[in-house]
């Protein structure tokens, strides 16, 4: 049985981000790590991309910047990103309306969206010069338990010519699921998930408009829930679009004529007529989170961890912000020579995260709650909310700083990143 001191179970934007931000670290310590990934790699970045009409894109915030910022990598994405410079939120069918701008935070913009294949290729050409990470890719982990010192895994290694899988034994001192909670190896584990369903649906699409998004991100509230429409490179606009289950269905079955109508009619003229809309995918939505992050030899991370409503943009940026702290503690783990999987390190990584975990997912969850609903005192009551936090800086001010990724909790995170003696450095 091969062993590793650390094996990543998944590697996608959450597990490739944390094996670059440890990647000082597994050159300085010459840790042997092993990223099990599911599917075939992206292509490399210094590789054209393909031009996608269709691309998945996310909304990176001002804080993500930062953090990549401080692993150096964010000149590369920032060739291929589009700015955010103001975020629009209203309520259809009420008048009130919150503006945000970049100019009142004093930054460049207020986060930026990115197509995910980009984020990908510039993470995995960044973790490709390296012979202490080695991907087991396209495999999957089949089986997980604990043992002593970690954990093992059984590996299942597709064949070329089509044959069984070949099956391999490895083991872990530290083992992170990062496997978007799509698999069986939580439940294997027997660890628990809360989940609060939302009965509702994401419709994810480009559209392109008749007038300039300008750099507008727009959330808008409906009595059916929220929609958010990102600015996206060459006229596109990237759209979340939350329905009733059932209705979702619907909705992408119809021609792109008739989808772009009834979108028109529930999102407006902001952006002038919708005039093209590319492949409608459809996601079901629930808050999830796992009852255990941590045990002795694991650490539970992104979607796995924690599973966000998509319209506020939060899932992503908490999860990159919970790897680098985790980053940090095994700095001071492999400092204070402790073997990476030692629970009393992993704790003190929760500890730490614990505040902007709950502060990230309660804002996310009450925001998409309390404007999915459309109990006229309420809808009065958000509407008036609308228009006095748009006059009243300092509560606007807090807004802002929760969608830029700056909020309480994480903001000793965002003061960590002039810190020398992080791990990106
Ligand atoms: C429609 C939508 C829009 C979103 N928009 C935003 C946004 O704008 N901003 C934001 O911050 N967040 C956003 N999010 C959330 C964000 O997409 C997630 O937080 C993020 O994708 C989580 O990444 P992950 O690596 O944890 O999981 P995933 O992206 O699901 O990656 C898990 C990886 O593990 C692999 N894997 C699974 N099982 C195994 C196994 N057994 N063995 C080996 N490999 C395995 C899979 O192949 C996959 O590559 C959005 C989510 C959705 C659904």
């Amino acid at each position: 049985m091969k062993h590793y001191d650390l094996v990543i179970i998944g590697g996608g934007m959450v597990g490739a981000s944390l094996a670059c931000a440890l990647r000082p670290l597994i050159d300085q310590y010459r840790w042997k790590v092993a990223i099990v990934e599911a599917n075939p790699l992206p292509v490399r970045s210094d590789e054209p991309l393909q031009p996608s009409y269709d691309a998945r894109s996310t909304a990176l915030s001002y804080g993500t910047r930062l953090i990549y910022e401080q692993l150096g990598l964010w000149q590369q994405l920032s060739e291929r990103v589009t700015p955010i410079k103001h975020i629009h939120v209203s309520d259809r069918g009420h008048f009130g309306f919150i503006r945000m701008s970049h100019t009142e935070m004093d930054v460049e913009a207020l986060g930026y969206v990115i197509e995910n294949r980009w984020l990908g290729s510039v993470l995995h050409a960044e973790l490709a010069g390296t012979d202490q990470i080695e991907w087991l890719c396209p495999a999957s982990v089949t089986e997980i338990r604990a043992a002593v010192g970690g954990m093992h895994m059984q590996i299942a290694l597709p064949q070329a010519d089509e044959q069984d899988d070949k099956v391999v034994e490895i083991s872990a001192g530290l083992t992170v699921l990062a496997d978007g909670g799509r698999s069986s190896l939580a439940s294997q584990l027997g660890l628990g998930e809360h989940v609060s369903d939302y009965d509702q649906c994401a419709v994810i699409a480009n559209i392109t408009t008749a007038k300039s998004h300008q750099g507008v991100a727009y959330e808008r509230f409906t009595d059916q829930g929220p929609m958010a429409l990102l600015p996206l490179e060459q006229g596109r606009s990237a759209l979340i679009w939350t329905l009733p289950e059932g209705l979702a269905d619907d909705v992408i079955e119809l021609d792109d004529a008739g989808f772009l109508a009834l979108l028109q009619e529930r999102f407006g003229y902001r952006l002038g007529r919708l005039q093209r809309v590319g492949e409608r995918f459809s996601y079901p939505l629930a808050l999830k989170w796992a009852t255990e992050q941590i045990r002795p030899g694991l650490v539970v991370l992104g979607n796995a961890a924690h599973s966000l409503h998509p319209v506020a943009g939060q899932g992503f940026n908490l999860a990159l912000r919970d790897l680098m702290a985790l980053a940090q503690v095994l700095a001071e783990g492999a400092a204070e020579d402790q073997p990476l999987g030692d629970l009393r390190l992993l704790q003190r990584y929760l500890k730490q995260q614990q505040q902007d975990q709950s502060n990230t997912v309660g804002f996310s969850d009450q925001v998409v709650r309390l404007f999915s609903n459309d109990q006229p005192l309420l809808a009065g009551m958000r509407n008036l909310g609308l228009v006095s936090m748009d006059m009243a800086s300092p509560i606007k001010r807090w807004f802002t700083e929760q969608a830029m990724g700056l909020g309480i909790g994480n903001r000793q995170q965002s003061s960590a990143l002039d810190s020398s003696d992080s791990p990106g450095k």
